[in-house]
């Protein structure tokens, strides 16, 4: 397997007028893995994947699609990437399966009509149907068929979920394993943290225009709060608790206390030895509630129970 990284982004930045969209994104996606691109609207996701294939060009910094410089080389880097754009022009006189051959023509493919009808069937798109009539969740089928239908070394997804109901989004994500398996590179950028958190091995989040974490969607857990609960066999003084490193008194009442913890649990659970515990439960956050964090201006200290 050739030593470059499927994808890298060195201090990318991207400014439509006085629109700061990109201020310095660092990325480099592993070949072989499925990457996450988490971000909330308008943080900087599509500006960066269009700019990866020389779509609009950046303001600074350095981009290498599988070792090419989408700058200098847009059309070897296109041929091997498989795109699916926000929102896909389709040419509505068309039907389906003529729109998806006029995209492998573009790529200069030969189609291969079998595989194509496979993913049109696990993804129950009917190709003789004219584009015309196609609901939004018929149109994001097609454009997915398109990205995957020449077996692209990298994947290049823009929401790849969007507009498709909970039974499609499962469809979908057995493809993208399966492509992976076979060999592809998977970025996806969404802004549904389930979506990552079933699919992606790592996990980058975007916001305003800068990456703030880069992780495994376990490790992101990980390094976030938890929250504890204790209840006592009679009313406590939970000061020594609120004294021990990382542990702060959420609250206080009766024979309760709330807690949050950063870090290890080890010096909170040699602080309750000394204490009546009779029941304790430890709960960890969810990615969303990571995320939330991060969507209301917390930066990696965020407290994620504060709201
Ligand atoms: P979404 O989830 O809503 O698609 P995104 O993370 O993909 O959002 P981008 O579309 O990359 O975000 O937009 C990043 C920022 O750049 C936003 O502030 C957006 O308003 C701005 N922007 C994007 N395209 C243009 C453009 N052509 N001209 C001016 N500003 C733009």
């Amino acid at each position: 397997m050739p030593a470059f990284p499927a994808l890298r982004a060195d201090g990318l930045i991207k400014n439509y007028g006085s629109v700061r969209a990109l201020r310095g994104v660092d990325l480099e996606v592993k070949r072989g893995e499925i990457f996450g691109f988490l971000g909330p609207n308008g943080a900087g996701k599509t500006t960066t994947i269009r700019c990866m294939l020389d779509l609009i060009r950046p303001s600074g910094g350095l981009i290498r699609v599988l070792g090419l410089d989408p700058q200098a080389d847009p059309l070897a880097v296109r041929a091997q990437v498989g795109y699916l754009p926000g929102e896909l022009n389709l040419e509505s006189n068309m039907t389906v399966s003529e729109a998806l051959s006029y995209f492998a023509q573009l790529r200069g493919d030969r189609v291969d009509r079998l595989y194509m009808s496979q993913l049109a069937e696990h993804l129950a798109l009917d190709i003789d149907n004219s584009i015309k009539n196609l609901s939004r969740g018929n149109k994001q089928k097609v454009g997915l068929v398109q990205a995957l239908m020449a077996r692209p070394h990298l994947l290049l997804l823009d929401e790849p979920t969007s507009g498709l109901d909970p039974l499609m989004q499962q469809v979908v994500y057995r493809l993208l394993q399966e492509a992976c398996s076979n060999g592809a590179t998977v970025f996806f950028s969404s802004h549904i943290i389930s979506e990552v958190e079933a699919i992606a091995g790592r996990v980058a989040i975007i916001r305003e225009g800068r990456i703030v974490q880069e992780a495994s969607p376990g490790q992101l857990v990980e390094m976030a709060m938890r929250r504890v609960s204790v209840r006592f066999r009679e009313p406590v003084d939970p000061s020594p608790l609120g004294r021990v490193e990382g542990v702060s008194v959420l609250s206080h009442a009766d024979n309760q206390v709330k807690l949050q913890v950063a870090g290890t649990m080890d010096g909170l659970i040699k602080a309750l030895a000394l204490l009546p515990v009779q029941d304790l439960e430890t709960e960890r956050p969810s990615l969303e509630e990571i995320f939330l964090a991060y969507y209301a201006g917390g930066d990696r200290e965020a407290d994620i129970y504060a709201h």
